[in-house]
């Protein structure tokens, strides 16, 4: 297909930050007195936004209030994207090809998207208005709301567009607004097996370079 907008994750897709941000949540789980791995945060939260793990872990734990976990992890994540945040492979150079219009839809709040956009230097890429947050809008993913947004604001119809997505509940937004999606497994920390997973959310096909993204785009 030729689409007429990208619709592009931000975490796991353009910024390698899951890894960082898990680290940061273990860390901070710890000083609670609560032992959980990043991989195992990964696993179960990856693409989720992190008031919505704040509130599943201390109902789980009874740790800290989830309000208290999110200040301090947030605190602490910004300081570590700060730092060591790199956008994954060749993705400046896709987009930089990319002849399609583009914007991102990422459950991270709008200041951590500008930031991790500007840290790595993929903001030249993206308009103001491209950016959509799922913490401002009505429901997050899994929900379809921001893909919805940005369609609307794009004047695109869902067969229009493709959305590249990591993870399982990206996925699941994509199908629910009804864009066809592409599974990246390029971020550092995807597992074995990940691919299938998003093939069953709903996933057309997988790529795992942005080398080899436009060609996946067009072969949809
Ligand atoms: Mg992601």
């Amino acid at each position: 297909m030729t689409p007429e907008l990208v619709i592009y994750d931000l975490d796991g897709v353009l910024v390698d930050s899951e890894w960082l941000v898990a680290e940061v949540w273990s860390t901070e789980l710890a000083a609670y007195g609560v032992e959980i791995a990043p991989i195992a945060l990964i696993e179960r939260f990856a693409g989720k936004t992190d008031t919505s793990m704040a509130e599943v872990l201390a109902a789980e734990t009874g740790a800290a209030p989830a309000r208290a976990m999110l200040e301090a992890v947030h605190a602490s994540a910004s300081e570590a994207l700060k730092t060591n945040l790199q956008a994954i492979d060749g993705a400046g150079d896709a987009l930089a090809a990319s002849p399609f219009l583009k914007c991102v839809c990422s459950n991270s709040g709008p200041d951590r998207i500008r930031a991790s956009l500007t840290k790595t230097g993929l903001h030249r890429h993206f308009e103001e208005e491209a950016l959509f947050s799922g913490v401002e809008a009505a429901n997050p993913k899994p929900h379809p709301d921001i893909h919805l947004q940005a369609l609307a604001q794009f004047g695109v119809g869902p067969g229009a567009a493709v959305v590249i997505e990591d993870s399982v509940t990206g996925v699941t937004a994509a199908r629910a607004a009804g864009v066809p999606s592409i599974g990246f497994l390029g971020a550092s920390h995807i597992a074995d097996g990940h691919g299938q997973a998003l093939l069953e959310a709903g996933a057309a096909m997988l790529v795992e370079r942005h080398a080899d993204m436009l060609q996946a785009i067009c072969a949809l």
